[in-house]
């Protein structure tokens, strides 16, 4: 059984249990809508994030981390077109975590993420854990009655949009599996060239922003040049530092441009399944307007990895991924936050055929991004 079999399992438990008139939304969406006295509705999601897992804690400063916990939550506020307002944190940590500055630099990011939105930290818990550390995230936001945007209510022609650029968290990745690091001030340690490689670790002192730095290599010096350093630290940052799209969220809900919706966690294939099996449609997209994350077209080329298919199947860019009825295309916004939004596709009736056209081809696209316990039985 893997993840997505065990939450349809839930689902129906849920069922055939005691129902309130006042859950609108429950198991199955990027948060859940509760109807509240009033004009609003109340909308909530929770997050966990386990060490070894979702993150490593000698990848980067537990600020980013700080920083990330609360924006995976804002995302799929986001995905709801709603505001976000409030937050619960709970973190368990094994003792030597809760003596070093990790809860204190795990805060920092956390409240510098906050207030930009003025999302109010309410509550939360904290326990102390044997092994790892484990964070639990979650945001609550309101949206106006019945505007919640589902991720089952796409019809066929349907316009798709995708917010920003995909590909770059899971680029940023696989720098991370080939050995990048980054500190306080940015990168530490350079992905190694090769699998036999080490990764070089950047000279102290040595000023990234600057000119050609030169960077050791085991004993001999490389000259690693300053756009390369740039794009892998941008990179590792998609990864270690997402945005949420909270500004388009709100729009997309507020003016009830977008039909349906949900955040790319999971990554473009996975996540438009979701979307067309819970709206009971299929989705036909053109491969060359999906918007692969400049970064990542500068890195693949050095690196042969394909940038297509990581935008198509990387996980973690919590862009929005949301569908327009035809005769709204045009009250779109061109960019929200300085962020634009790409028209990627359309949505089919052939429920749950996902397919991807190249001038002429046109092939099936299978979901191939993230699913935990995806190798249990
Ligand atoms: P997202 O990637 O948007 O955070 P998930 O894939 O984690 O969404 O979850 C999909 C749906 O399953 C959500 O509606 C979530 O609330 C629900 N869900 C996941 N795990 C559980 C659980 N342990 N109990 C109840 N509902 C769950
Ligand atoms: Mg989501």
């Amino acid at each position: 059984m893997n993840e997505f079999d065990f939450i349809r399992r839930l689902r129906e438990q849920t069922r055939t249990r005691n129902q309130s008139p006042r859950i609108l939304t429950g198991i199955g969406d990027d948060a859940s809508v509760i109807s509240e006295a009033g004009n609003r509705d109340f909308v909530v999601t929770t997050d966990l994030l386990v060490e070894g897992v979702d993150f490593y804690r000698d990848t980067a400063p537990a600020s980013l981390l700080g920083h990330k916990a609360l924006a995976v939550s804002l995302s799929d506020i986001a995905a709801m077109g709603a505001r976000p307002l409030w937050s619960l944190v709970s973190i368990g940590m094994p003792a030597e975590v809760w003596a070093d500055d990790f809860k204190e630099s795990f805060f920092e990011g956390y409240f510098a993420l906050a207030d930009r939105y003025g999302v109010v930290l309410c509550g939360g818990d904290v326990s102390e854990a044997k092994d790892k550390t484990v964070i639990d995230s979650i945001v609550g936001g309101e949206v106006n009655s019945g505007r919640a945007v589902l991720r089952s209510t796409a019809q066929p022609g349907d316009q798709i949009f995708v917010t920003g650029g995909l590909g770059g968290a899971a680029a940023g990745l696989k720098l991370i599996e080939m050995g990048a690091r980054m500190g306080p001030k940015g990168l530490t340690s350079l992905p190694a060239p090769s699998k036999r490689g080490t990764s070089p670790t950047v000279r102290e002192g040595s000023e990234l922003r600057g000119t050609s730095p030169t960077v050791r290599e085991g004993s001999k010096a490389a000259e690693i040049h300053t756009s390369e350093l740039r794009t892998i630290e941008a990179l590792l940052l998609r990864q270690l530092f997402p945005d949420a799209r909270v500004g388009w969220g709100i729009v997309l809900g507020e003016e009830r441009l977008a039909s349906a919706m949900i955040d790319v966690s999971d990554g473009l294939s996975s996540d438009l399944g979701h979307l067309c099996r819970q709206s009971n449609v299929g989705a036909l997209l053109q491969s060359e307007r999906i918007p692969i994350d400049k970064e990542v077209t500068k890195l693949c080329g050095r690196r042969a990895l394909d940038p297509l298919a990581l935008a198509l199947h990387g996980g973690e860019d919590f862009e929005l991924l949301f569908t327009v009825r035809p005769d709204d295309v045009t009250r779109l916004p061109k960019r929200v936050d300085g962020v634009k939004a790409s028209h990627i596709g359309e949505i089919t009736n052939q429920s749950g055929v996902i397919r991807i056209a190249e001038g002429r081809l046109i092939w099936d696209l299978q979901p191939r991004g993230f699913e935990h316990f995806s190798r249990s039985v």
